[in-house]
């Protein structure tokens, strides 16, 4: 199969999982297929473990968690170093398993092979900072310290729109931090997390301190939510199921990290560069072919622009390719036939409230789930799309009148991940950015993401950050020692 994908290094191409060191299958045989979603060729097969199976992977990740959390920083990091390294060397392999499983646009895989590697790179160097901090005393003849330990074994759940660098993002902070992980990849894209399994054991990684199990979700992760010994769940996907996760892990009382939805508004001003927001919306909009947590789904610009504006973008967004992700056009296929049929929903929805089409609209000829880069202008707040992730190419406008209209409709719904704002006032720049109930705000730009930034969201678009030094977080406990000098 490794050669049928092109690959140079055929043997990232892993048909197993990856549990306690060893290369396994299902003990009773069972697999699950894994489908090109351009064209619904078979990529592989991988085990669909037991519930059983599943729990011996967190036994074996908790029985190398004490050898794992002593060993001396600088050793863990240089084994993060080496897998960091790894992976850049294997960047072309990994994009073209992503490419196969996920249906991405060669050069966004490439894209986001780079950002999976940051996060590896970041955390090799944070896992060799202090960790002790010295506070003043609250009492007389005490010195008082506080030390960051290791939670134990961390689960990490992760969808199949960012195979990879969902993985590494937590991956890497947690063993930086002295945690063993036990990782559930979305059975739509399994082979990149396997494949970067490969490269951790290459890296020398100890066995049992990075698993890759994969099989029916409640199965895999229905073990470890219930185990007491895995001390955090890290989870990237949908609110619904981090609803269902955080209800799960209450017994357990377990660290959570929930980076779930978006819903992201995109304010366009009248003073704004509209070249300038024209061309970061079509970033914001159709990146992933819209299917993105912090895709621009809600673009509201300011009445004197808004025609101006809306016959802009639809020029561009009618100028996207659209096709198979190893021909590198600017939009590959969706994941599946709910994300199509989602698609379909959201359009006819919208037109029936009102809202005009201004390209688009329907099913693209490249392949059976292909939808055309589609833009609805004076879409209605009631629309479904207007309060739903679409999580697809279809791009919802309407205008707004005043800048605190466009805030109080912003800060609407259950969402609060990332805001997009376009104005060449400061003064503004700043009210706003102070008022969007938003983890993250993007001004006169898209892209706000790296490792050392923190990410995540208000509301109900999560619970706590990725990345920067705020990631360790979710896997350390504060010891507070009071050592009495008398
Ligand atoms: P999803 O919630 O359906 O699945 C995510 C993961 O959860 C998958 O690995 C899946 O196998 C697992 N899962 C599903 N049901 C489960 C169950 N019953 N028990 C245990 N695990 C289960 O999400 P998706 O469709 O794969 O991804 C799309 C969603 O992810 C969108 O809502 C998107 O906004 C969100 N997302 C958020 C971020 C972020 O950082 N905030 C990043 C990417 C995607």
């Amino acid at each position: 199969m490794g050669e049928r994908l092109g690959l140079k290094d055929g043997a990232l191409f892993r048909e197993q999982a990856f549990s306690g060191g060893a290369w396994i299958d299902a003990a009773n045989g069972a697999r699950i297929p894994v489908h090109d979603p351009f064209d619904g060729a078979l990529v592989g097969h991988v085990p669909a473990l037991s519930e059983a199976e599943s729990a011996a992977a967190a036994e074996a990740a908790h029985s190398a968690w004490p050898a794992w959390a002593a060993m001396l920083p600088q050793e863990r990091a240089a084994l993060l170093r080496r897998w960091f390294e790894l992976i850049v060397a294997s960047r072309e392999d990994l994009a073209r398993i992503m490419t196969a499983e996920q249906g991405k646009p060669l050069s966004e895989a490439r894209g986001e092979i780079d950002y999976a590697a940051a996060f590896v790179e970041f955390y090799a160097e944070e896992a060799k900072r202090p960790n002790i901090e010295s506070v003043t005393s609250h009492l007389p003849d005490a010195e008082v310290e506080l030390w960051r330990e290791p939670v134990g074994v961390a689960a990490l759940v992760t969808p199949w729109n960012f195979p990879c660098a969902m993985i590494t993002r937590k991956a890497a902070a947690a063993l930086a931090a002295g945690c063993p992980v036990v990782v559930h990849p979305s059975s739509e894209t399994p082979f990149s997390a396997l494949a970067l399994a490969v490269l951790a054991e290459r890296a020398g990684m100890p066995a049992g301190v990075f698993g890759v199990l994969t099989g029916a979700p409640a199965t895999v992760v229905g073990p470890w939510t219930r185990e007491p010994r895995v001390r955090a769940l890290s989870f990237t996907g949908s609110t619904e199921i981090g609803r269902l996760l955080y209800g799960q892990c209450a017994d357990t009382i377990k660290r959570l990290t929930m980076e779930l939805g978006g819903h992201a508004p995109f304010l366009v001003f009248a003073d704004a560069d509209l070249d300038q927001a024209v061309e970061e919306a079509i970033k914001a909009k159709f990146a992933t072919s819209g299917q993105d947590c912090l895709a621009a789904n809600r673009i509201m610009v300011e009445r004197p622009v808004y025609n101006a504006f809306c016959t802009r973008f639809a020029e561009a967004t009618a100028r996207l390719s659209v096709g198979r992700g190893v021909d590198d056009p600017d939009i590959g296929p969706l994941m599946n036939e709910r994300a199509l049929a989602k698609q379909r929903a959201h359009v006819d929805d919208a037109v029936a409230h009102g809202a005009r089409v201004l390209t688009g609209g329907a099913g693209h000829p490249a392949g059976p789930l292909c939808f055309a880069p589609t833009v609805l202008a004076d879409v209605p707040a009631d629309a479904l799309i207007w309060r739903e992730e679409t999580f697809g190419p279809v791009a919802a406008i309407a205008p707004f009148d005043a800048e605190d209209e466009a805030v109080t409709r912003a800060n609407e719904g259950e969402y609060g991940l990332v805001a997009y704002l376009h104005t060449q006032d400061p003064r503004r720049i700043y009210r706003v950015s102070r008022a969007l109930r938003f983890g993250m705000v993007a001004v006169n730009r898209t892209k706000v993401t790296g490792a050392p930034i923190p990410f995540g969201g208000y509301k109900q678009s999560g619970l706590g950050r990725e990345g920067s030094r705020l990631g360790l977080e979710a896997f350390t406990e504060v010891k507070y020692v009071c050592r009495d000098w008398a």
